[in-house]
């Protein structure tokens, strides 16, 4: 693992914000890891806030909702930061958010009846890695060791750190829920130490005994990248080592996001999709870095266009997520999504100079957490070797981007990655 700088103030030290009344929102039927959710409503249907607006369609799928009321002005291509375009819905909304009112005998459902309101809420992995949670909560076998992932371990980013300070009661709800549905012997709270506010708020919490949890611990991490990553988090913590081509249950292990957490207890409690998040506006670009909840589906370009951000200066480049892992964006028109944790805007002076040539240095070969050789994949990937791209376990890099971060010539080695991921044969 590497450090890197992080940049985190003064994002850390907001509040979050609230945008909440969009006029218009984008909605990608696929937001998640699987199959694209089935579209389920017409042009010019009016639908209410929280209605489906497309199906799971597979059993790696997830449904889409409407955060607010409106009519359906659209179904076609939107803008989507991975896929560059993907099916969607466009919803002129007319409503407000409604009023959320708890459900009751919380204490009584079965864990099958929880997994099914998680599954009917289209909840997804926040960390980035949008994998369908009532999935990943219905492992093949039993895991003793659940980890509440609360690292955050990218620069910029404090879309966690702020959740867990402000909702550290619902992360907890969140959490004493999915342990009654894995039914682990043990729950790590792991939080690295560049959050003393939310390290606070935890130990206070657990001390308080009032949660209905196993033996639970507050574990209080370096900071260094990629410690949010699953294995390596998994690793720090258990000293228990997820194999190549493995998962986290097969060493009996579950990792949950925060952010995961909350939109679970949001879910159970409240019967309230997921809809909204925490995104982490940052970069040196804007006149001032904001934590914000916003819905699902709403375009970059109304958060300026209604002046929640303004610019400083144009920025050269806008990152989709943090930057490390997330993706250059060419311009302001792409919506948040569910696994959106920010969006960065940087001038020329914070963009990487020109890609120079490999001098050979194996800084990246060190600096890779899944111990790969990092420059003779992109050598491969330039040379168009791409069906020798096996031989050197290309599959199994997380695209945590610590190659790029430390490489002395400025080779974004992880646009080659994915280059390759995408032509690998296997891939294709
Ligand atoms: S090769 Fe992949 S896993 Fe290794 S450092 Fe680069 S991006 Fe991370
Ligand atoms: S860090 Fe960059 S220059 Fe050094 S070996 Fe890797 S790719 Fe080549």
């Amino acid at each position: 693992m590497i450090h890197v700088k992080e940049h985190k103030e003064p994002q850390h030290g907001r509040r979050c914000e609230k945008f909440v009344t969009p006029k218009k929102l984008y909605l990608p039927l696929s937001q998640h890891i699987g199959k694209p959710a089935e579209l389920k409503v017409k042009l010019k249907d009016q639908v209410n806030a929280f209605d489906a607006l497309a199906e799971y369609s597979a059993l790696v799928s997830s449904r889409i909702h409407a955060p607010l009321g409106g009519v359906v002005t659209a179904i076609d291509n939107c803008p989507h930061p991975v896929l560059l375009r993907s099916l969607g819905v466009t919803l002129q909304c007319t409503g407000d958010s409604p009023q959320l009112t708890q459900r009751e005998h919380i204490e009584n459902l079965h864990k099958d009846e929880l997994l099914g309101i998680i599954k009917d809420a289209g909840i997804v992995g926040m960390g980035g890695a949008c994998f369908p949670t009532y999935l990943k909560l219905s492992p093949p076998q039993p895991v003793d060791t659940f980890l509440v992932n609360g690292c955050e371990c990218e620069p910029y980013l404090a879309c966690d750190y702020r959740l867990m300070e402000e909702e550290t009661e619902s992360i907890l709800r969140g959490a004493e829920l999915v342990a009654r549905i894995i039914d682990p012997k043990q729950i790590y709270f792991c939080i690295e130490e560049n959050k003393p506010a939310a390290i606070k708020k935890f130990n206070l919490a657990l001390s308080m005994k009032k949660y209905r949890l196993p033996e639970s611990r507050l574990v209080i991490l370096k900071s260094q990248y990629p410690q949010g990553g699953e294995r390596q988090l998994i690793h720090q913590v258990t000293r228990r080592a997820v194999p190549c081509g493995k998962l986290p249950f097969d060493v009996g292990c579950l990792v949950q996001n925060v952010a995961t957490l909350c939109a679970i207890y949001e879910a159970v409690y409240f019967s309230k999709p997921l809809v909204e998040r925490i995104v982490t506006f940052a970069g040196d670009c804007l006149r001032e870095p904001k934590n914000l909840w916003v819905k699902i589906g709403t375009s970059i370009k109304e958060l300026f266009d209604e002046k929640i951000l303004e610019f400083d200066r144009e920025p050269e480049k806008v990152i989709h997520g943090g930057p490390m892992m997330g993706i250059s964006i060419e311009n302001l028109d792409y919506p948040i999504l569910k696994g959106t944790s920010g969006v960065l805007f940087f001038s020329k002076d914070e963009v990487a100079p020109l890609e120079g040539v490999c001098i050979r240095c194996g800084r990246c070969v060190d600096a890779c957490p899944m111990n790969l050789f990092p420059s003779e994949i992109i050598r491969r990937v330039k040379h168009k070797q791409f069906d020798r791209l096996d031989e050197v376990f290309l599959s199994d890099c997380i695209e945590c981007g610590c190659c790029t971060y430390v490489c002395p010539a400025k080779i974004p080695l992880v646009h080659y990655i994915k280059e390759g991921k995408r032509y690998a044969p296997k891939n294709k």
